[in-house]
């Protein structure tokens, strides 16, 4: 049997809007609410974006901390993640909140479009970010958008500014980047294999991609992510009635699979984390 599967959860993202979706949490009430009832389903890692009150992607250290604060409380052991992407964020603030030294956070190495917007990762922009996540002990999570991005986790490792194995997302179906195509999932893989081979990966697809990207992962053998981030709907004709939902369908797929969903402290444990305090 291969490695548990480490399942995130990727909880509000900064586009989802509750007139899309009423189950998508915006407060940092809701967010921690509707991440128990996803760790409760097998999620072990949390991927956090806050907003403003009138829902726009916020920066606030103090809603990243309220929702950190709320994760560790009522998820022991969940593996924290914030995200430094971009959606209407001054480049500035994408990441003063990790001196609340989160677990992880999410790190783009590199440009690409996006919808209707350029996702703007300058080289040293990327760098000092990574230099911010080292010196605060954060475990980068690499988020591949398009193939350079890979190249590009591998040259921070032998920069030193990244250790090796860094942790590596592949995101799939976003409009204007790499599509969900089982032939670029399999040849992200091999790249990856050949450039850093102890690396850990998980692939995220976006919007009706996103459970047959799952699907992939259980069957390929790596971890899965899902959530009200990439994709509103649990079926596709039907709204998902929560986070915890789409959780619980990846879970409860894993039999099929032949793999087991990792506990917080397996999770912890092949990401190279230090325990939960
Ligand atoms: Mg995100």
């Amino acid at each position: 049997m291969s490695q548990p599967v480490i399942i995130t959860v990727a909880i509000t993202g900064a586009l989802p809007k509750k007139k899309d979706n009423p189950a998508v949490p915006v407060t940092p009430a809701e967010q921690v609410e509707s991440t128990h009832e996803a760790f409760e389903a097998g999620a072990s890692l949390v991927h956090i974006h806050v907003r403003n009150p009138d829902e726009s992607p916020g920066s606030d250290p103090e809603l990243f901390g309220r929702v950190q604060e709320g994760v560790r409380k009522h998820c022991p052991g969940m593996i924290v993640q914030f995200s430094t992407g971009g959606r209407g964020r001054d480049q500035k603030q994408r990441g003063v909140m990790l001196q609340l030294k989160p677990d992880m956070a999410s790190l783009a190495t590199g440009s690409v479009n996006f919808p209707t917007q350029i996702y703007e990762n300058p080289p040293d922009f990327v760098e000092a970010l990574a230099r911010t996540m080292l010196e605060h002990d954060i475990k980068p999570e690499i988020e591949v958008f398009d193939l350079a991005m890979l190249y590009n986790a591998a040259n921070l490792v032998k920069k030193g500014l990244l250790k090796d194995p860094p942790h590596v997302q592949f995101v799939m179906g976003v409009p204007n980047a790499m599509p969900a195509r089982r032939t670029i999932f399999d040849f992200l893989r091999s790249e990856l294999k050949a450039i850093l081979p102890k690396a850990t990966w998980v692939a995220a697809g976006v919007g009706r991609s996103q459970w047959e990207v799952n699907q992939w992962c259980l069957e390929a053998g790596g971890h899965c992510r899902t959530g009200l981030e990439d994709n509103l709907k649990v079926t596709p004709d039907r709204l998902a009635a929560s986070n915890a939902e789409l959780v619980k369908k990846v879970a409860d797929a894993c039999e099929k699979f032949e793999r087991t969903v990792a506990t917080p402290a397996q999770a912890r444990q092949i990401l190279g984390l230090r325990a939960a305090a």
